[in-house]
């Protein structure tokens, strides 16, 4: 018999994770008679109960296994570990809050089975119920990092996946620090589908990503994913050397023909302002590359496990 892997990232999610299972479970008991399940939840170093509940439900029920880590380590990482150890045919990721519906699966692995699919992806045509200024900075974002990077990032894609076995395996064989998973599914490759659907807002709890949490993990994508903002760094620099070599010589043919009057103090102070802005500007963008580089040389793992079933 063929099995499902459904890896659910979880942090602070008590009051989610028993509606989640129970979802899951109907959608077991309709769709999918012919296939095991297996779930793994990973928690993500919650302060609530949610390894209790998780092990309420692996108690009664050989096929729940759980992952513990010994703090917070973020859902980057948490999918990983999922992923790491997800013994199924086909893969999936969701989250515990039942925005991705479980009910949409069984479509999803005919897909796989009958078109010859390695993945399908899902991704949200609305964004129903979120705050108009995060979705605007989400589009800002996506309209961005597609310019910027060769890899292509759908806009409004979700986590929520299906994949092979096979696409499985090239993805934790990427074994970078900094991950960026829609950035990392798109680069391994495989043939992929995506379904749409619309925004379903969560069953229970808050969402954990603050707009400051949101903003880093954009950072994030863009110096994973694209060298674009260094060049454009080297570019700025080279626009103000061109520029300044003809200031001087506009001031040199002025001081030979007029004389050498002493004035322009106030544009120069302006001047001096401005270029050095630039400089701390483009040596910020230097500095995230660096540390992302430093981060990734300490080879430190990309999460801790303290108990697992
Ligand atoms: N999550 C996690 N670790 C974190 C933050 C979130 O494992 O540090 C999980 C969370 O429990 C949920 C999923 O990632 O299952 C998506 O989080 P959330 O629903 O808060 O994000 P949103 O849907 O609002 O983007
Ligand atoms: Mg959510």
């Amino acid at each position: 018999m063929e099995k499902i892997s459904i890896i659910v990232p979880c942090y602070n999610e008590e009051e989610a994770i028993p509606l989640f299972y129970q979802e899951a479970e109907r959608v077991k008991a309709q769709d999918f008679q012919d296939i095991e399940f297996e779930y793994i939840f990973v928690d993500d170093g919650s302060k609530d109960k949610t390894l209790e509940e998780i092990k309420k439900i692996a108690e009664e029920n050989e096929s729940v296994r759980y992952i513990s880590f010994s703090r917070n380590f973020g859902k980057e990482a948490a999918m990983l570990a999922g992923l790491d150890n997800a013994t199924g045919d086909y893969i999936t990721l969701m989250d515990a809050d039942l925005q991705d519906p479980p009910s949409l699966l069984r479509k999803m692995y005919d897909m796989i089975k009958n078109e010859g699919y390695d993945c399908i992806a899902t991704r949200r045509v609305t964004r129903k119920g979120e705050p108009p200024i995060r979705s605007f900075f989400a589009r800002c974002f996506y309209k961005l990092i597609n310019k910027i990077s060769d890899v292509e990032m759908v806009d409004g894609a979700r986590d929520y996946r299906l994949m092979t076995r096979q696409m499985v395996d090239s993805i934790i064989s990427l074994r970078e620090y900094n991950r960026f998973s829609k950035g990392l599914f798109s680069f391994v490759g495989f043939k992929t589908k995506w379904i749409e659907y619309e925004n379903v807002e969560r069953v229970a709890g808050k969402t954990k990503w603050s707009f400051w949490k949101l903003f880093k993990y954009a950072i994030e994508g863009i110096t994973a994913f694209s060298t674009a903002p260094l060049i454009f760094a080297s570019f700025i620099g080279l626009l103000f050397c061109v520029i300044a070599f003809l200031l001087i010589l506009a001031i040199i043919v002025k001081t030979l023909i007029y004389g050498d009057p002493t004035s322009g103090w106030p544009s120069m102070v302006c001047i001096i302002i401005f270029v050095s802005g630039i400089q701390l500007f483009s040596l910020g963008i230097i500095g995230q590359y660096l540390s992302k580089a430093y981060l990734e040389i300490k080879h430190r793992p990309t999460y801790i496990i303290k108990e697992k079933k």
